[in-house]
């Protein structure tokens, strides 16, 4: 598959490097990149400008205001504004300089908090969001139906495909904003470094969580940017999911620490469950290739990597 051009938008995000990564390791070499100081996709004039200009055939968009439940709770104006303004500049301006194929990212938690289990497609708008995130999921859900109406009024290809929870290098590991995984890499890597005997973990343990390497969720979405041309959303999982219990379980045994684990219940749990329903990806003959063992050890050599790794004693 050849494309002219193609604008990975947010490219410096844990998503959008790793689509960068998997385009180039499969010959796409006609990427266009801009970071933060060279486009404010929150600025209209400014992104419509840059589409008139660079006219990309196709755009993946992983540019979105993220963070894990604190920040979710923490900043819900900028998490329901600053997603709308995004998405709403990129994708108008993508349908008028004539994209051709567009990649919009939802989630799986924008489903419904009691959404039966494991997910599917049909689930969406089916009944009350999960209130931590509720901004967020209002924000991504206008940018699934402006894609769908977009393809239903004018015909065009812009599909959106909806992740499990992700986790890979890239990652935030500053507490205050960092999903689960990249948070309890770095409490574990801090408890055994300075020899203590407990680790405070956010919660009850008991939500269950689908975690997908975000290098096999950047592989599903170039798949499907080949392979998929509907504007019915699609749903991208690892296939199962696990406690925030285990999941520290598996941390701990990777990384070597025995301390025991500590559970804030003043800290919320979230929604119980997500785990998505996949089938239909699976059906177009794509699925993942790390395992979240695998997953998680590769995250941690990065994590081992960054000054976060650096605890002072
Ligand atoms: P969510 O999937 O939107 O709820 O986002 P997170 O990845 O931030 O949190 C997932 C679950 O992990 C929630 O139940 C959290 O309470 C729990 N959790 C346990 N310890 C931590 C932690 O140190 N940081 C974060 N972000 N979540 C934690």
């Amino acid at each position: 598959m050849t494309y002219r051009s193609i604008f990975v938008a947010g490219h410096r995000g844990l998503v959008g490097s790793a689509v960068v990564r998997n385009l180039r390791a499969n010959g796409y070499a006609n990427l266009i990149l801009r970071s933060r100081d060279e486009l404010d996709l929150r600025n209209s004039q400014a992104v419509h400008d840059f589409f008139a200009l660079e006219k990309p055939e196709v755009v993946i968009d992983a540019a979105a205001r993220v963070g894990g439940i604190k920040a979710n709770v923490d900043f819900p104006a900028e998490f329901i504004l600053e997603n709308l303004q995004i998405q709403n500049n990129v994708i108008s301006a993508s349908f008028e300089s004539g994209v051709e194929k567009f990649v919009f990212l939802g989630s799986s938690c924008i489903y419904p908090k009691f959404a039966p289990q494991p997910i599917s497609e049909d689930a969406l708008l089916s009944g009350v969001l999960e209130s931590t995130n509720e901004p967020y999921a209002i924000a991504k859900i206008a940018g699934i139906k402006l894609c769908q109406a977009y393809a239903r009024e004018y015909g065009k290809n812009f599909i959106s495909i909806m992740p499990s929870n992700l986790y890979g290098p890239g990652d935030d590991f500053d507490f205050d904003k960092s999903h689960v995984v990249p948070a309890l890499i770095r409490k574990v890597h801090q408890a055994k470094v300075k020899g203590e005997d407990q680790i405070l973990v956010w919660g009850s343990g008991s939500p269950r969580r689908e975690l997908l390497h975000v290098d096999d969720l950047a592989d599903a979405l170039r798949f499907l940017l080949e392979n998929y041309h509907s504007p019915d959303i699609i749903n991208a999982g690892y296939g199962e999911d696990i406690t925030i219990r285990e999941l520290v379980a598996i941390i701990s045994e990777i990384i070597g620490c025995k301390a025991r684990l500590i559970f804030d219940h003043t800290k919320p749990d979230g929604t119980p469950r997500k785990l998505l329903d996949s089938s239909r990806l699976r059906n177009l003959g794509w699925r993942p290739r790390l395992t979240l063992h695998e997953g998680v050890r590769q995250t941690y050599d990065w994590f081992l990597r960054t000054s976060y790794a650096d605890v002072v004693l």
